[in-house]
């Protein structure tokens, strides 16, 4: 990054970079379950909730690849061991084992409120401090919210499902 670019930007840019690795971290293990979520899902609906649980895992690689591309371009270095997506996470990781699509959805609903909560943190964190990571956490919790809505609403369905 160029001494201007960096000169604007008023906030501790380390503290920034650790702040943007956790995500990071949080990116990978929602792609994984997400993924793995999608290969393993059994029951009710299963064509359209898996066609969802893939989309919403090429999105989070997507935002993985902004945090990365941001980490760098703040003079960081991104996580370089998967191993740190562990000890770095803030949401942690939840495996499918028990394949039912309604305990996949479940889990995956925690992990979208907790990237928003996680979003929403970063997004107070940048705003009039850092206006490009500011605009990039933003977009990435609007994702968050979407992700979060389009999972309840197949909760709702289910339900709906199991009435009729
Ligand atoms: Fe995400
Ligand atoms: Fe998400
Ligand atoms: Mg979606």
């Amino acid at each position: 990054m160029g001494t201007k670019a960096k000169e604007i930007i008023t906030m501790d840019i380390k503290k920034l970079i650790e702040l943007l690795n956790k995500a990071l971290a949080d990116e990978w293990l929602a792609y994984y379950q997400y993924w793995i979520g999608a290969k393993v899902a059994q029951g009710p609906m299963r064509t359209s909730i898996v066609a969802e649980l893939e989309i919403h895992a090429t999105e989070e690689l997507n935002h993985a690849l902004l945090l990365v591309n941001r980490i760098i371009q703040l003079g960081g270095t991104p996580i370089l061991k998967p191993q740190d997506w562990y000890t770095k996470t803030n949401c942690g990781y939840a495996a499918p084992e028990n394949p039912n699509v309604k305990n996949i959805l479940e889990q995956n609903i925690k992990g979208e409120q907790c990237a928003i909560d996680v979003y929403n943190k970063l997004t107070h964190e940048t705003k009039d401090k850092d206006f490009i990571t500011y605009n990039l956490v933003l977009q990435i919790l609007q994702d968050e919210i979407e992700h979060e809505e389009d999972l309840q609403m197949f909760m709702q369905d289910l339900e709906i499902l199991k009435k009729s």
